[in-house]
């Protein structure tokens, strides 16, 4: 069994692993907001349960036991995403430090209960995949809204900030997952994006939001 802190360090090499699964150590240490010396002892530890590849100087990386054990911390933390909005009516914008909680609850069987009652999602309420009982992820291939071109009608299909901030942000602006948007026009100065999308006729992004959202082509 790990502590809550070794499964934050686990989660944290999850989501950082660049396309070869590599972190800094230095990145590490940035993200987490713990000193060096800290981190580096910390991923000794890690090392000796077999859960990630260390040697001095050298990037870390995950072993296959530790992107498991990440993707099933992660797995407990989105489904209670879904479980908070769907079953006890929080807004999306309210269950990520709520989650950040829950997920460090050891039972198995709690969390495969409220898979069960779900019907067993496949992603939570902000567009993320839910690893399966395996730990195993796949993201679908989504672009990002900033990467898009003006006249493409796409679908917001996840964000990645699921902070309370940006998400009544999008609250405001009556953007949520599903939505149909037109790109009316990209400013080439800044790449803001004027759009339309449900009643708003002309609303314009910033390229800070557009960045954070993931669509797809409509009709998929
Ligand atoms: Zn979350």
């Amino acid at each position: 069994m790990n502590s809550l802190t070794e499964e934050n360090y686990l989660k944290a090499l999850f989501s950082l692993a660049d396309d070869k699964g590599e972190v800094g150590v230095n990145e590490l240490s940035k993200r987490l907001d713990i000193k060096m010396p800290t981190v580096n002892s910390m991923m000794k530890k890690l090392a000796e349960k077999k859960l990630v590849f260390y040697e001095s100087y050298k990037p870390l990386r995950l072993t296959d036991k530790g992107r498991r054990e990440a993707g099933l911390i992660i797995r407990k933390h989105r489904l209670t995403e879904m479980f908070l909005v769907e079953k006890m009516g929080f807004g999306w914008e309210e269950v990520h430090e709520i989650a950040e909680q829950v997920e460090h609850i050891q039972s198995a069987a709690f969390f495969d209960k409220m898979d069960v009652l779900l019907g067993y999602p496949k992603v939570d309420p902000h567009g993320s995949p839910i690893p399966d009982k395996n730990g195993k992820l796949v993201w679908r291939q989504y672009q990002k809204l900033s990467q898009s071109k003006a006249g493409e009608t796409l679908v917001l299909a996840a964000v990645l900030d699921s902070t309370t901030e940006f998400l009544t942000y999008l609250n405001s602006r009556e953007l949520r997952l599903g939505l149909k948007i037109k790109i009316k026009a990209v400013e080439p100065f800044d790449g803001s994006m004027t759009v339309s999308y449900g009643k708003h006729t002309a609303l314009v992004l910033s390229s800070t939001v557009t960045e954070r959202l993931l669509v797809e082509p409509a009709g998929t």
